[in-house]
């Protein structure tokens, strides 16, 4: 039997432009590791990489960064990594430990990052090379195309969430039902709060219900904050949709001392009244994503509570496709590209 010494990848051939290439397979560098990637979700930040123009003579760059695979081979110096192990690649995938908040600790804010898809090569490809300090074990009894879109999405809002100062029992809305909010909705559920779920539409109704919701505010006819003040006020927004305004009009839903967390980036800006800041001591906050460990603690949890992603899955030569699809948020809920699948759609 003799291995292919190339593998498939997809690159940003241009803004918004991808193109399957075959690449040379590399050995891993010093502290990496090879994957054989099973799958990559296709996140709404994979447009960073997308939408830019690439640096003169730069090599383009592989996008994706909610990679589940099996590590094939060792760089020199790795430890505690096993080949065959199944890993996961998250949005941070290696931080400096020199810089003042990896000092601090504060290593999700390092400001020298390894950003997979970004800073280096991420998981639209049948093989990835990753730091083994960012990788993330990934249990054998999750697939692979149902725990990549926990790695980025997941992580963010659970760690979004059990880190927002709510209580068992306290009101807790989630603001938007798509890639992210739909696992929100999950985890808040889970973790024993009053789940509220705000989204635009009537049609939305049934599947926050489904997703654990205890109760869903349609923001087409209903005032969010005065129907969130009738629950006695959110002690914690999570804002999810992209949009300012929307999350702008959650903050006098908000119980004094309340939170609004913004883990959604729109375009525009969130258009803050003072007034309801100062009277209750409300705070906006923002949240990004997490640690290797919290991302290992994110599946866990998923995995004891049923905790799931709502998928499309699509052929890595049909990345084009799942990423047009994502920015046109047309995905319900999360897009995954599988490597390796045949015309059958099962995965080799
Ligand atoms: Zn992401
Ligand atoms: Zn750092």
């Amino acid at each position: 039997m003799t291995f292919p010494s190339t593998y498939r990848a997809v690159v940003v051939k241009a803004p918004g432009q991808l193109q399957l290439v075959e690449r040379p397979i590399q050995r891993p560098a010093r502290g990496q590791v090879r994957i054989r990637v099973e799958a990559c979700g296709v996140c709404h930040s994979d447009s960073a990489t997308v939408e830019r123009e690439a640096a003169e003579g730069a090599r383009p760059r592989v996008p994706g960064h909610e990679v589940v695979g099996r590590i094939e081979a060792l760089g020199e110096g790795v430890e505690g990594w096993n080949i065959g192990q199944r890993v996961g690649v998250g949005f941070l995938a290696g931080e400096d430990r020199t810089c003042p908040s990896c000092r601090q600790g504060d290593i999700v804010n390092c400001q020298n990052p390894v950003i997979t898809g970004m800073t280096t090569d991420g998981g639209y490809a049948e093989i990835m090379l990753a730091e083994a300090r960012g990788l993330v074990r990934v249990p054998d009894d999750l697939s692979a195309a149902e725990a990549a879109p926990l790695l980025c999405a997941g992580l963010t809002t659970f760690n979004a969430l059990r880190n927002a100062g709510a209580r068992a029992g306290d009101v807790v809305a989630i603001h938007g039902l798509g890639g992210l909010g739909h696992l929100a909705v999950q985890f808040a559920r889970k973790m024993g709060f009053y789940t509220v779920a705000i989204a635009r539409g009537a049609d939305k109704a049934e599947l926050a219900s489904q997703l654990g919701a205890h109760r869903y505010v349609d923001a087409k006819v209903e005032d969010v904050a005065a129907a969130l003040q009738q629950l006695g006020g959110a002690k914690v927004v999570l804002g999810t949709a992209p949009t300012g305004a929307g999350m702008a009009e959650t903050v006098r839903g908000l119980a004094p001392r309340g939170r609004l967390v913004v883990v959604a980036v729109p375009g525009e800006s969130i258009a803050l009244n003072a007034v309801d800041l100062v009277f209750g001591g409300r705070t906006v906050v923002g949240a990004l994503t997490g640690t290797v460990t919290d991302n290992e603690q994110t599946l866990a949890f998923a995995q004891l509570q049923n905790i799931r992603p709502l998928i499309e899955t699509f052929p890595l030569e049909q990345a084009q496709a799942a990423y047009d699809r994502m920015m046109r948020a047309d995905v319900r809920f999360r897009a995954v590209l599988l490597m390796n699948v045949d015309k059958t759609g099962v995965q080799a």
